[in-house]
């Protein structure tokens, strides 16, 4: 099923993302807190009180077990760490970011999304303990005034999902504008900003996209906002004050993609002022092979297989290094053609190799990805 641009999100945000679940459970330990309250408030009959987690319901044996996991939601609470590095990937280099997983799981669903075969959870979690993810944060910004940090929520998630519910957002936002030294980042697929208008961010907070042509748009990003709207929604962040960030990961390879993906970079440019996009990313397609096959049965018309692949130093599979290095260059010349060369434009996940070939920056380290990029805060 390929979701209608045209007809997405005819009812509220939220409405929707409620109506998409089937039932919250919840574990004695999360009943009480206001996340859990408000739920249970929202779905009534679909919220459900369990003694552990053997008391949930199995869904292997399910037509499609991930979509039944996206659609039921395990209400519980997080333990330490709570700020934690992100995942990365062995043999590439990481740009030093942070990661809250505060909801881990997503109710749109993307061809290429590696928490189909990353998340080992039995279904959606929601950590409804936020005063301890916020505890943490307050301790760590200052004990460390000197330090810089990067954090989002959306690295095992769309950060909007069921945001106006739990309101992870607006607390966080609300957070991170006391403190200079640290940004929070929003990242989405999402167009439905409403609710993070009027919210005195302080320019603490970057809100950003996701971004990709509307043809993988249409084939591979089920249930997400088209690109029109997603840039609409950038230009109303940014009228609000938000800095803004994009997101271009996965680039994928296909005939055409050329033209297409130029055509993007064009048209953020009708959209936004350059001057605020706090940052703009860049990563080919690449994934665990054992991602294939939820691929193959869950996206049978996805055009992912098109590619060339070879097996990356981490053992995912990735773009031929050609293939990547054209595709990076590529972008970074169309960005700065019609963006401007002040933009910062960064390589997610990739070698030190390919910066040096697709950017001519040599000997990149870690450690200069992420002083670039703190100095960008
Ligand atoms: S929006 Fe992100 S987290 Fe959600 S399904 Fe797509 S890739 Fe996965």
């Amino acid at each position: 099923m390929t979701t209608n641009k045209n007809d997405e999100f005819h009812t509220s945000k939220l409405d929707c993302e409620l109506n998409s679940i089937e039932y919250a459970y919840a574990l004695p330990d999360a009943l009480g807190y206001d996340i859990t309250e408000r739920f249970r408030k929202y779905l009534g009959s679909r919220f459900i009180n369990i003694n552990s987690t053997e008391d949930l319901p199995y869904f292997g044996n399910d037509e499609d077990p991930i979509l039944k996991k996206k659609r039921n939601i395990l209400l519980c609470l997080k333990h330490s760490p709570y700020l934690e590095p992100c995942p990365g990937t062995k043999n590439y280099l990481c740009c030093g970011y942070k990661i809250m997983s505060i909801v881990e799981g997503c109710h749109m669903d993307c061809s290429y999304c590696i928490l189909q075969g990353y998340l080992n959870a039995p279904m959606t979690r929601v950590h409804v303990n936020i005063k301890d993810y916020e505890n943490a944060l307050n301790n760590a910004f200052m004990s460390n005034p000197d330090k810089s940090y990067r954090i989002g929520t959306g690295e095992l998630a769309d950060s909007l999902f069921l945001d106006e519910l739990t309101g992870v957002s607006e607390r966080m936002i609300h957070l991170f504008s006391n403190y200079n030294n640290s940004i929070f980042e929003i990242k989405t697929k999402d167009h439905r900003i409403e609710h993070l208008l009027n919210l005195d961010h302080n320019r603490r907070t970057i809100i950003s996209w996701s971004l990709n042509t509307p043809r993988i748009i249409n084939l591979e990003e089920r249930r997400t906002s088209s690109l029109k709207k997603r840039l609409e929604a950038a230009a109303a962040a940014e009228q609000a004050g938000y800095k803004l960030g994009f997101h271009f990961d996965p680039l994928i390879d296909y005939s055409g993609w050329e033209k297409d993906y130029e055509e993007v970079v064009k048209r953020i440019s009708k959209q936004v002022n350059p001057e605020n996009i706090c940052w703009i990313s860049l990563g080919c397609l690449r994934f665990p092979p054992l991602l294939w096959p939820y691929i193959r049965n869950r996206f049978p018309s996805s055009k992912l297989y098109l590619g060339e692949f070879i097996r990356g130093l981490d053992g995912k599979t990735r773009y031929f290094k050609t293939i990547r290095t054209h595709m990076y260059s590529a972008m970074k010349k169309w960005i700065q053609e019609y963006l401007g060369k002040n933009v910062f434009v960064y390589l997610c996940m990739e070698s030190e190799l390919e910066w040096q070939n697709a950017f001519d920056i040599n000997a990149c380290t870690m450690e200069k990805i992420s002083s670039c990029l703190d100095n960008r805060i």
